[in-house]
């Protein structure tokens, strides 16, 4: 039934685009033009060309999408039997199976990303719908003990109408890891794209609506932040906003709901480290620290872009490591190299300005460094996979997220010097310690401040652990079941009996 992958990436490399891209909002069930209609381009990063359009969203498509989804979870999601939410969303994750080539192909389109990320992706969340249509029916409170006098229980509600501000670096997989456990919860979802990335969102409604969601449990509404985003965080209305992406963005978002007293999910990007101890299998840590920092040329909130290594084995893992960078393909995502492009030019501007500056202060470049084009084309917007060595700890690469295929090395004598350099910056997301020695492992993920800590594997644990950041890097957790507290409050009966 559904068209081979290679159909659609043949349409694509011969037309530029995909036929019949969805380009308007989607507010109450139905497809509507934005009330200033005006419109934004879709630009392929790995061509620089323009290839779709859709709709510019602004205050008052905001106000028909609450509406709308205020009426859609008083009416009706919040009554709907939760086996019932579950099939929907068992449905809608069967259907993204089925249509996951072209949703794939279009978010290698829009994102620049090899095509077998975006592949992964679309079962991510396909799996991610699975897992929280698993937990619809099991969101069971609990009895409080007060005597016999008494009977007190706690009950889960849902909070009510959630927004969803999305980047651009996993589009489907951002939007699905708020979405899924919302709607499994009872709430009602607003999402609000990337305006660099919004077309996966809007695919996707066409298959919730098939997989039966009724009209406005989940509105997308595209545009820019400050003509969407903004009145979006600040509706009074919206009981919770899940955001990713910048820090001054989501403090903005913080002040935004704090108006109205609603909860925050946010999670802001990481400076994370990777800890290289003496002792580790250290093949398997130049492997695995390939994804690590350069998974989605490095456009990843959690990346390892900080190698924190010791120094007896830092030239032998830098050798390696610098070999295998430099052999990694680079090109247009539907050709699937190893590294796409970046997805902006904004993006691309901001890497090969910091690396410049890293360069002005004498930081070694050990490989890549530059700018780049896809070599088929001699257009779009590249980076080589870059190494910068042996970096102090104050500088600016090891403080800043860069976001890019950029990874800062420190050089460390010991594992307590290793725990000091991880601790080291405003920002607390993820963590990865390479090491046999399973006491120094526990006792550094003891110590590390961060939300998740991994040991011998950088993205260990999939969409199955809580993901989430401390310090700078966020508020709250999404993933795992833990993410069904953003989207649920206890309510306490107590009776006198
Ligand atoms: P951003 O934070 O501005 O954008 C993220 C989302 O917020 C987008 O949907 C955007 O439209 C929306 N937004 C922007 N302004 C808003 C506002 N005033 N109110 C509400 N929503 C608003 O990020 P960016 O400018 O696209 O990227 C800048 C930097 O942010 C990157 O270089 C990178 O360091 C970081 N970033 C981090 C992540 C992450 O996963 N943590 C994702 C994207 C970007």
């Amino acid at each position: 039934m559904s068209t081979h992958i290679k159909d659609y990436i043949a349409e694509a490399q011969r037309s530029g685009t995909l036929s019949g891209l969805p380009d308007r909002l989607y507010i109450d069930g139905q497809w509507r033009d934005s009330e200033s209609k005006a419109r934004i381009e879709a630009i392929d990063p790995g061509t620089e060309r323009p290839f779709a359009q859709f709709a510019a969203g602004n205050a008052e498509d905001v106000e028909a999408a609450v509406t709308s989804s205020e009426r859609a979870f008083k009416d009706v999601w919040r009554h709907v039997d939760p086996a019932q939410r579950a099939r929907v969303l068992r449905e809608s994750a069967r259907l993204v199976r089925i249509h996951a080539p072209r949703l794939a192909v279009a978010e290698t389109l829009d994102c620049g990303k090899p095509l077998s990320e975006s592949q992964e992706d679309t079962e991510t969340i396909a799996k991610m719908l699975d897992y929280y249509a698993g937990a619809a029916d099991k969101l069971q409170g609990d009895t409080i003990p007060l005597g016999r006098n008494f009977v007190s229980y706690n009950q889960l509600e849902p909070v009510g109408v959630t927004a969803h501000i999305v980047p651009w670096n996993f589009p489907m997989f951002s939007m699905i890891r708020g979405v899924a456990p919302a709607l499994a919860a009872g709430c009602t979802a607003i999402v609000k794209p990337a305006e660099t990335t919004s077309l996966t969102a809007l695919m996707l409604m066409d298959l919730f609506t098939e997989a039966g969601l009724p009209k406005g449990v989940c509105n997308v509404v595209t545009g820019t932040g400050i003509a969407v985003g903004e009145p979006l965080s600040g509706h009074p209305k919206v009981r919770h906003v899940t955001f990713t992406g910048s820090i001054n963005t989501g403090r903005r978002v913080m002040r935004n709901a704090a108006q109205h007293i609603a909860s925050v999910t946010l999670e802001l990007g990481g400076k994370s480290p990777a800890i290289v101890l003496a002792d580790c299998d250290l093949d398997h840590a130049v492997q695995d620290m390939l994804e690590a920092i350069y998974l989605n040329a490095g456009q990843v909130c959690s990346a390892g872009s900080r190698l924190v290594i010791e120094r007896s084995v830092h030239a032998e893992f830098i050798a390696k490591f610098a070999a295998r960078a430099q052999a990694l393909t680079i090109g247009h995502g539907l050709r699937n190299p190893m590294i796409g492009a970046i997805n902006s030019r904004q993006q691309l501007d901001k890497i090969a300005g910091m690396v410049d500056d890293a360069r002005t202060r004498g930081i070694r470049i050990v490989t890549g460094g530059q700018r780049t084009v896809d070599p088929d084309s001699g257009v779009g917007w590249f980076f080589q996979p870059t190494v910068l060595d042996d970096v102090p700890a104050d500088d600016r690469v090891v403080q800043e997220e860069i976001f890019g295929p950029v990874l800062a090395v420190q050089v460390v004598d010991n594992a307590e010097e290793a725990l000091h350099a991880a601790n080291g910056t405003d920002y607390g997301l993820a963590a990865c310690i390479y090491t046999k020695d399973i006491q120094k492992a526990l006792s550094l993920a003891r110590d590390i401040d961060a939300g998740q800590v991994t040991i011998n594997q950088y993205y260990a644990g999939g969409i199955y652990t809580p993901f989430g950041g401390n310090k700078l890097s966020g508020i709250g957790r999404e993933k795992g079941l833990e993410a069904l507290r953003n989207y649920c409050r206890v309510k306490n009966v107590t009776i006198r009996i």
